[in-house]
């Protein structure tokens, strides 16, 4: 990678992977984490996980084509195609990389983060994650983030010489966003920044916002679609308003479809270029002479301006108040919360029910492992299972 920054995570330096490999003839380190993510089961099972809106089968369209050589083949649409797990973790990685890449920062290593940083979620979105959280109390809690670490340190099965994906320390650490002090005793070298209120590298740190930018917009959108919230409503955010004025003006008839996309589009650029400049200016301000003392800093370098991230602020309300919070939303999110209890209180009760039937001690953390790889469908068939 041509020309990074001297504060760059540079893979010819990384801390390395924890069992020791020679080195690929053609890929860098950083392009081989990348190319294990994608090539991970965990990965696949993002296409049919919720990010917002369930993918419950039955709401899924099915169509027949006919091939030009009069085989005809089915073809399945989710409805409206509201954003996966999968999908979103792409439109996070595209936002990761063009910051990246303005910054003279490492493009690989936020690519792999970005794609990475889902892995561990539940079927069902956050509700999901949360009834199994609650379903753990006992037993350490169930926390997605640590859970995507888990499933790159461990539970994938892709190599004969050690278990999970072996990352180096650069993604691992972008993977863990955050954790409690009693885990990061447990994490060595890389829970010490959570002890020490020490920061990631600039990679990390911009798929982290790169998240947040990623899934306020396209939640934004899916939510339109949804008819759940609408543009009026949305013109109480001045980040909306702003945009919504200026295309209205040049463009008074365009459909409903054109515009959202026209304004949402036009929100994600002015943050990203606001995140560009002020990451900059931070930058410059601190002068960092490499990746150390990127991590060494007290406080994060990649960041909006104070305006930005007030309207950012607005914004997030307004998705709680008005989407996350919906009564339809809500009312799916008690479904998804009584069936993942449900699973859990059956394989508890007999783990005969698991796939490999492991009884010893433990076993919570087994079957937390089990239920948080499901995909929304596998879920759903899985609990009409139990339930009769
Ligand atoms: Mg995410």
């Amino acid at each position: 990678m041509a020309d990074l920054a001297k504060y760059a995570a540079q893979a010819g330096n990384s801390k390395g992977r924890l069992h020791k490999e020679l080195q690929s003839d053609y890929r860098d380190e950083y392009q081989r984490d990348r190319d294990r993510i994608i090539h991970s089961a965990a990965f696949r099972r993002l296409e049919h996980k919720t990010q917002v809106f369930i993918n419950y089968k039955g709401s899924m369209k099915r169509t027949r084509r006919t091939d030009p050589r009069g085989v005809s083949h089915d073809n399945i649409f989710h409805h409206s195609e509201y954003r996966t797990r999968l999908t979103h973790s792409m439109e996070v990685a595209q936002i990761g990389r063009t910051i990246a890449r303005a910054l003279s920062l490492n493009e690989d290593l936020t690519e792999a983060i970005c794609l990475a940083h889902d892995l561990g979620h539940t079927p069902f979105g956050h509700a999901g994650q949360d009834a199994l959280n609650k379903s753990m109390a006992d037993f350490g809690g169930f926390e997605h983030n640590m859970q995507s670490l888990r499933i790159v340190d461990s539970l994938e099965e892709k190599y004969a010489e050690f278990p999970g994906l072996n990352l180096t320390f650069e993604t691992r650490e972008g993977i863990l966003k955050h954790c409690s002090r009693v885990q990061a005793r447990s994490l060595g070298e890389l829970g010490k920044r959570f002890l020490h209120r020490r920061q990631p590298g600039l990679e990390a740190q911009i798929a982290n916002i790169a998240d947040t930018i990623a899934y306020n917009h396209h939640d934004i959108d899916d939510g339109i679609r949804a008819g759940l919230i609408h543009f009026e409503k949305l013109m109480e955010c001045m980040l909306f308003r702003q945009q919504y004025e200026a295309v209205k003006k040049t463009w008074p008839d365009l459909t409903s479809n054109r515009m959202r996309h026209e304004v949402i589009r036009r929100m994600i650029n002015q943050q990203v270029s606001d995140l560009i400049e002020t990451s900059q200016e931070n930058i410059a301000a601190n002068d960092p002479r490499g990746i150390d003392e990127v991590r060494a800093s007290a406080e994060p370098m990649i960041g909006m301006s104070n305006t930005m991230q007030t309207m950012n602020m607005e914004l997030k309300r307004f998705l709680q108040n008005n989407l996350y919070q919906h009564p339809h939303v809500k009312a799916e999110n008690k479904q998804a919360k009584t069936m993942v209890r449900a699973l859990f209180a059956a394989y508890s009760e007999d783990p005969g029910l698991l796939p490999q039937n492991d009884t010893h001690v433990g076993c919570e953390k087994k079957i937390a492992d089990y239920i948080a790889s499901m995909t929304d469908g596998f879920a759903i068939d899985q609990f009409n299972r139990i339930k009769t």
